[in-house]
């Protein structure tokens, strides 16, 4: 059988829901691109901040690591990974912990994917190819 590797989409499964359970969630290891309106509905910017200049509070959620960058041309802030790759929000279970309020993008995945339809399923404990 293939090994799933998660920056290779050419390796990846054909997606079908009943597959989440269980899963290690690679989605959940790929960069995650959020909006200023999204850092509101999770709490980390305050209403009038979404429509003022960005940068300042930028810097202020990279050091609280919960964003590493901020684009200025897109005003797109990249949500923080740790050291393993897993996204800030992703528990020790392998679960989102914001997932009432999870960006867009974790909820088109993989619509929106690298290869549309397709994702890095693997099954939980068996490890993965980074
Ligand atoms: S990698 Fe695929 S199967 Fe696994 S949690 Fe993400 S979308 Fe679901
Ligand atoms: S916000 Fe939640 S669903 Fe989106 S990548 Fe992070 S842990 Fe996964």
């Amino acid at each position: 059988m293939k090994t799933v590797e998660i920056h290779k989409p050419s390796t990846w499964v054909k997606y079908k829901p009943e597959l989440c359970k269980g899963c290690f969630a690679g989605c959940c290891t790929l960069p995650v691109l959020v909006t200023a309106e999204e850092l509101f509905h999770l709490g980390f910017l305050k209403f009038d901040e979404v429509t003022g200049p960005l940068k300042r509070h930028a810097e202020r959620l990279k050091k609280k690591k919960i964003i590493q960058s901020y684009n200025s041309r897109t005003h797109l802030f990249t949500l923080y990974q740790h050291p393993n790759q897993d996204c800030v929000f992703l528990t020790k279970d392998r679960l989102c912990s914001v997932y009432e309020n999870r960006p867009s993008i974790c909820r088109t995945f993989p619509k929106n994917s690298k290869r549309p339809g397709f994702c890095p399923h693997q099954t939980l404990g068996k490890g993965t190819e980074k």
